[in-house]
């Protein structure tokens, strides 16, 4: 079983494919940390973000690693636990420019349909159902208006003790949001066959209950 789950910035994606991924079980991948660490590695390798060749050449030489420990994900990038920066401020700002970068994309496209390949999965970010496993049992598109998911994100950030104005991040998921759906390749669109479920109202434990009847009825 393969499911897929796209959608926008903080639309509940990983905390809902998490969830869904215990209850079947299967496992879970959360590709955005895959383009989060390249990022991290650019920034650490001070790497022209603008030069494509560059940026090509660092990511098929990065050894990324997405392993389960204590239950959580812990991204690994040649070795080193780097989950807790995966979220800092200057990867958030520079994530969607390397991910418009066809030869990123295809390297970690490539990674991904490999661990896809070798049993259940869930796997959730932009382009999975319409790219990366196309042929997947169910495909998911989530979503929520701007200012639930910048409101969810703020109380996230407040958890965390980081700090950012309210109108400033719903201006942050703006920007990367367009980057996402306007990149040439691979860009942010429902595939035409999701389901598509607007997060609004809901939970997470309510939309993995709304895909389990999903995946009951495909
Ligand atoms: O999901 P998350 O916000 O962690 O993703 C970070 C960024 O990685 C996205 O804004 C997008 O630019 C990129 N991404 C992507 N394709 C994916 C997953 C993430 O382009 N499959």
């Amino acid at each position: 079983m393969k499911i897929t789950i796209d959608g926008p910035v903080a639309s509940g994606k990983t905390a809902v494919g998490r969830a869904l991924a215990r209850r079947i079980p299967a496992r879970f991948l959360d590709t955005g940390m895959m383009y989060r660490a390249v990022t991290w590695a650019s920034l650490q390798q001070k790497i022209d973000i603008n030069n494509n060749a560059d940026l090509a050449k660092l990511t098929k030489s990065l050894s990324i690693e997405v392993v389960l420990e204590d239950g959580e994900q812990v991204l690994k990038v040649d070795g080193t636990d780097i989950t807790d920066e995966l979220r800092d401020s200057d990867i958030e700002s520079n994530v969607s420019k390397i991910s418009q970068v066809g030869a990123v994309r295809h390297e970690l496209v490539d990674q991904q349909r490999a661990i896809a390949s070798t049993g259940d999965i869930v796997m959730v970010g932009r382009d999975i159902g319409t790219v990366v496993i196309p042929d997947a049992d169910l495909k998911i598109y989530l979503d929520a208006s701007i200012q639930i998911r910048a409101k969810r994100r703020h109380d996230e950030m407040r958890r965390k003790r980081q700090r950012i104005d309210l109108e400033k991040l719903v201006e942050e998921i703006k920007t990367r949001d367009n980057m996402d759906s306007n990149r040439e390749d691979s860009p942010l669109v429902s595939a035409e066959d999701a389901v598509i479920i607007n997060t609004d109202r809901l939970r997470i434990d309510q939309v993995v209950n709304l895909i389990l009847e999903s995946i009951q009825k495909s």
